[in-house]
């Protein structure tokens, strides 16, 4: 699957926006992603999951894990393509933990999924906690890396597409200062 159509798809689902939005942070960017929109359908989730899976197809990867939720839908996905055991992580009281029973052992691969990448946080405390509980984490994959190559998760990573998607104070924001009017994801309907 090509970083171009991976585009396309998100682009046609509503996943990524083009324009000029006001992000939950208050800053402002031209692009606006939401992940789980390109996911709705598990033929689509499944397609993802394969590209994603064939980078792996000779680590004998006996794991994929995520962390909650924005990795379950597509780590489920690259777990079944491999033949792979699923399971997740998620927060508790603040720090990334392996809770709901499941057990590793030690030095179970695994491969950590994720959606988006950003900063690498996430997918770093998931390898941290699985590692805790004596996994071996070989590498890391997500559909979209927003760091553009730069987040460093300690282990081998690859992505479907790389992805820069900048951001701007409000006084700092090129479209702003065009006099183009920011708008929030979802307040507008989509063009057809
Ligand atoms: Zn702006």
């Amino acid at each position: 699957m090509t970083a171009e159509k991976v585009l396309e798809h998100f682009k046609q689902t509503g996943a990524l926006l083009e324009g000029h939005f006001i992000l939950s942070s208050g800053l402002h960017s031209p692009k606006y992603l939401q992940c789980a929109l390109a996911l709705q359908y598990p033929p689509d989730a499944a397609k993802f999951g394969r590209a994603i899976a064939e980078h792996y197809a000779n680590e004998r990867i006996e794991t994929v894990a995520s962390p909650a939720i924005g990795g379950l839908i597509i780590g489920y996905a690259v777990a079944q393509s491999l033949n792979a055991r699923f399971i997740w992580t998620e927060r508790e009281n603040g720090a990334m933990t392996v809770r709901r029973g499941f057990s590793i052992k030690e030095n179970e691969r695994i491969l950590v999924v994720e959606d988006v990448i950003t900063t690498g946080g996430s997918t770093r405390e998931c390898i941290e906690a699985l590692e805790r509980r004596g996994g071996k984490v070989l590498a890391a994959a997500s559909i979209i890396d927003r760091s553009n190559g730069a987040a460093d998760v300690g282990v081998p990573r690859i992505a479907l597409v790389s992805l820069e998607v900048p951001s701007y104070k409000p006084e700092d924001c090129p479209l702003c200062a065009r006099g183009d009017e920011a708008v929030k994801p979802g307040s507008r309907t989509m063009p057809a």
